[in-house]
């Protein structure tokens, strides 16, 4: 990549996937340089095909749990199978993305003095016993279960990252991210929104788990990135970790029953077991990212939610 004094060069891991290849179309709107790294393991080539031949995107299947040696100024490592499907189907290879991928891109970060983001989650405080969740809680997460693997390695790179920091002064931010939905969520990956708005579409019954009262905060996939780019530029002394998500709570059997509604289907509703180690309740504080930079969602649940319908109404049909 050519460096120009105005324009980032801008390494984006996990690039193809759902967020990924929403950040690198802001990146490449705002005029950066972006390199998309990404192994397929959940991504897709399809997710960044607007961008294919964009003469500042480039697009390397790579996989960060080995060296990569590039030049960058930003990193956004965001690397990581985020769905329990996905992230169980080889949780130890999970482990090492979060873990291995987070000490290549920290020691790429350290050789090139490049700023870096880690996409971290609200999985670091488990099943939480604090409601809302603030930045200061420590979490409840258990080591062994069959989450660990996402949660412990998301818990990992964050230690990594402030060692980093510590140990070679780099300039670190680590962005705890709420559930989030969108367009491009993978149709099958088993997380509740797709899963929900694929069944409505097709008519079939809808799945809740357990009683359907536990709750979570959905956060539109526009709002999230737009956290991203900003704490990224927050001054250099601010690490985080920070969260941002959506802090209107719904229960799953709200979801469901808007989604329904919106799709204008005639499903009915199923209740299905309680997968282990589900948390009742999921609800960011956003009050650090708002004090900050000055961050907070715009797109209401209903608004997000006739977006994504629609994306995968399309994707269905074809
Ligand atoms: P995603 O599965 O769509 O994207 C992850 C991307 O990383 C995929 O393109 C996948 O192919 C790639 N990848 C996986 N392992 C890799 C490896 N070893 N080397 C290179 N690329 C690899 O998931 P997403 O929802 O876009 O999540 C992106 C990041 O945000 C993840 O780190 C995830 O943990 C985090 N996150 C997402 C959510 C959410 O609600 N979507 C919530 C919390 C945290
Ligand atoms: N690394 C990388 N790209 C770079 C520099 C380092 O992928 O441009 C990897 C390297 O393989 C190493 C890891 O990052 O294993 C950590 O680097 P660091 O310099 O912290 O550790 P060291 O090389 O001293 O073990
Ligand atoms: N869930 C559900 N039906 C589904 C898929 C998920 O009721 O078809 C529930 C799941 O048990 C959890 C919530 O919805 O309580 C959110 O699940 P998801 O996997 O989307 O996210 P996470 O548990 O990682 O927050």
């Amino acid at each position: 990549m050519k460096f120009t004094p105005d324009q980032n060069r801008v390494l984006v891991t996990g690039g193809a996937g759902f967020l990924g290849s929403h950040l690198c179309d802001r990146l490449i709107a705002a005029g950066h340089d972006v390199l998309c790294v990404d192994n397929f393991y959940t991504g897709s080539k399809a997710n960044v095909e607007a961008l294919l031949g964009h003469s500042r995107f480039e697009l390397m299947r790579h996989d960060v749990t080995f060296p990569l040696y590039v030049e960058v100024d930003r990193i956004f490592n965001l690397a990581c199978p985020a769905s329990p499907i996905h992230y169980q189907h080889d949780p130890v290879q999970t482990t090492k993305t979060s873990v291995h991928g987070a000490i290549n891109m920290l020691g790429l970060a350290k050789r090139t003095r490049a700023r870096i983001l880690q996409a971290s989650t609200s999985e670091v405080y488990g099943d939480p016993e604090i409601h809302p969740q603030v930045e200061g809680y420590w979490g409840r997460v258990n080591p062994i279960g069959i989450r660990s693997c996402y949660d412990e390695g998301k818990r990992c790179a964050e230690t990594l990252f402030f060692d980093y920091w510590r140990q070679h002064q780099l300039e670190v931010k680590v962005m705890r991210i709420f559930n989030t939905y969108g367009p491009r969520m993978h149709p099958n990956d088993g997380r509740v929104v797709s899963n929900f708005i694929v069944q409505a579409l097709r008519g079939e019954p809808i799945t809740i788990y357990g009683d359907g009262q536990q709750t979570r905060s959905f956060c539109y996939v526009d709002d999230l990135i737009e956290g991203m780019l900003r704490l990224m530029e927050t001054p250099a002394e601010f690490t985080g970790p920070v969260n941002i998500g959506n802090p209107t709570e719904f229960t799953m059997l709200q979801l469901a029953e808007t989604v329904v509604r919106l799709v204008g289907g005639t499903s009915k509703i199923e209740f299905r077991p309680l997968p282990s180690d589900d948390p009742r309740q999921r609800q960011p504080d956003i009050s650090l990212a708002k004090a900050t930079f000055d961050w907070e969602p715009k797109v209401a649940l209903e608004d997000g939610l006739k977006e994504t319908i629609a994306y995968f109404r399309h994707r269905l049909q074809a």
